[in-house]
């Protein structure tokens, strides 16, 4: 018996030395997008190369399967909801995936996306395609060799989506997708008609730049997220991360004509950040510490953002306050007008600052592309057509340019293939876990036109965050809303919130 608790200790005491390295690369990655000179590039890329190398050494060291082996089966994890099983069952997963992927794999993926990164980003300024594609070439073979090495069930792409969203399939993925599709496609033409008045037009006055970072504070203080263990910076695009309790950074961009874009990303990174800061601190560096998956970390943010900072509810308490601090831009406005500006629906060639309602479709497009890519169906020099194709189908636009088009986001230059799809998964899981807290907690619009955000973020603390990586993600979703992934609550809030928001006033 002692043995084992020996054991474990020492199991413990690797996997929090192994999340410490880890959170030394996070910071790092957070420097690198906020306030890294260009010159620093090249120096950042061989410290990130040599950390991922280190973290995957003491990842595969072949002591933790051994320790593994020890405590498998044993009594010490005879309840599989114990922390000790929780750590045992995911540490063991993870091993069996990274010891499958050689070290100096993992070194060109790290030193790689440092530089495409950069290539992706002086590409995009200079609406220069031909500059990302040999990049963009690289990123996709890497990618399609680390599938390999993973292995798969049925095509490589299976490989990938679970390095974020563990369990799900592509197969699920298409028929999930093809469902929202079929009906978002309609709604969006029916509701995002361009003719009408433009509601959103209040949104690009101006906002002056200071008060609108104020005013994101004091919102995201209001909701909960905790200013003495995390911090709010300016960066290119919005991102958050967490460095280690106590620790969560999150990051926006603001615009003097573009209120929403900064204010709803600061939403966003919120809803992450609450996630981050209601992890059981006492559990860090171990599973039962980190969060379920990339999909359910998403639908933290999205509900924060959207189910909630899209209500009518939200308005009505903050609607007073924001007129107060943008009183130039505001006084001819109420919080009905607001509203109605905030949920406004226009097809467009930007996924960030893109509606509800075309969102997900934003994310189609890019799932189907780089299924493609991956398939080997595609050729990185074919993006741009098939990508502009892609939206006209859907959207029924064209974007003006690779800038606004196929360069507009920097997850390929990341080397992040799979990852796309878990933004719609967490507006589908978003959804669903709103349904479930508003019949448990009871009263939640009332709550928020008081301004009070606590019986909804107690309600998430409860039932999802303070259980680190106890379940995965579809058991969660089961025990917390009764229900499988389902797209039925999300589709059908947004039929029903954008039919009402389109009646003639
Ligand atoms: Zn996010």
């Amino acid at each position: 018996m002692m043995r084992l608790q020996e054991a474990y200790e020492e199991l413990v005491r690797r996997m929090r030395e192994q999340t410490l390295l880890s959170s030394c690369a996070e910071l790092l990655g957070w420097d690198e997008l906020t306030y890294l000179p260009p010159g620093g590039v090249g120096h950042r890329a061989e410290q990130q190369a040599l950390l991922a190398g280190l973290y995957h050494e003491k990842a595969t060291d072949p002591r933790l399967g051994d320790l593994l082996a020890t405590l498998e089966g044993s009594d010490l994890v005879a309840d599989p909801d114990s922390p000790a099983a929780v750590n045992v069952r995911e540490m063991r997963y993870a091993y069996d995936r990274l010891t499958r992927l050689p070290r100096d794999l993992v070194e060109e993926e790290a030193r790689l996306t440092s530089v495409a990164q950069q290539a992706w980003s002086v590409a995009r300024a200079n609406d220069d395609f031909a500059r990302f594609r040999p990049w963009l070439e690289q990123v996709i073979a890497l990618a399609r060799r680390r599938a390999e090495c993973l292995g798969y069930e049925a095509i490589p792409y299976d490989a990938l989506l679970e390095d974020y969203e563990p369990g799900l399939r592509t197969r699920d993925l298409v028929s999930l997708f093809d469902e929202l599709r079929r009906e978002l496609v309609p709604l969006a033409a029916e509701v995002g008609d361009a003719r009408r008045r433009d509601r959103a037009a209040v949104l690009r006055r101006e906002y002056p730049l200071d008060r609108q970072r104020i005013f994101g504070e004091a919102v995201a203080s209001e909701l909960g997220f905790d200013f003495h263990r995390g911090r709010l910076d300016t960066s290119v695009h919005p991102f958050s991360t967490l460095i280690g309790p106590g620790d969560c950074r999150i990051a926006t961009r603001y615009a003097l004509h573009d209120f929403g874009d900064s204010f709803f990303s600061i939403l966003h990174e919120v809803g992450h950040g609450l996630y981050d800061q209601g992890l059981p601190a006492e559990h860090y560096g171990t599973p039962m510490g980190e969060p379920v998956s990339l999909g359910l970390h998403e639908a933290q943010a999205r509900l924060w953002e959207n189910t909630v900072g899209r209500s009518r509810a939200f308005w009505r308490h903050f609607f007073p306050r924001a007129r107060q601090v943008f009183h130039e831009s505001l006084h001819d406005v109420d919080a009905e007008d607001f509203y109605r500006a905030v949920n406004h629906v226009a097809p467009g060639p930007n996924r960030v600052r893109a509606d509800e309602v075309t969102y997900n479709l934003h994310i189609l497009v890019r799932f189907e592309l780089e299924v493609a890519m991956i398939a080997g169906d595609l050729r990185a020099a074919d993006v741009p057509t098939a990508w502009n194709e892609a939206y006209q189908r859907d959207l029924g636009i064209t974007p003006p340019s690779d800038a606004e088009g196929c360069l507009q986001d920097g997850h390929w230059g990341d080397g992040l293939i799979g990852y796309f799809p878990t933004y719609t998964l967490g507006n589908i899981f978003a959804e669903q876990l709103f349904a479930a807290a508003s019949r448990e907690v009871g009263g939640l619009e009332e709550q928020f036109v008081r301004g009070d955000f606590g019986g909804l973020l107690g309600w998430l603390r409860e039932k999802v965050h303070r259980h680190g990586q106890r379940y995965r993600a579809p058991e969660l979703l089961k025990r917390v809303t009764g229900a499988a992934l389902d797209s039925r609550p999300l589709l059908d809030r947004l039929h029903r919130q954008h039919r009402e928001l389109n009646e003639p006033t």
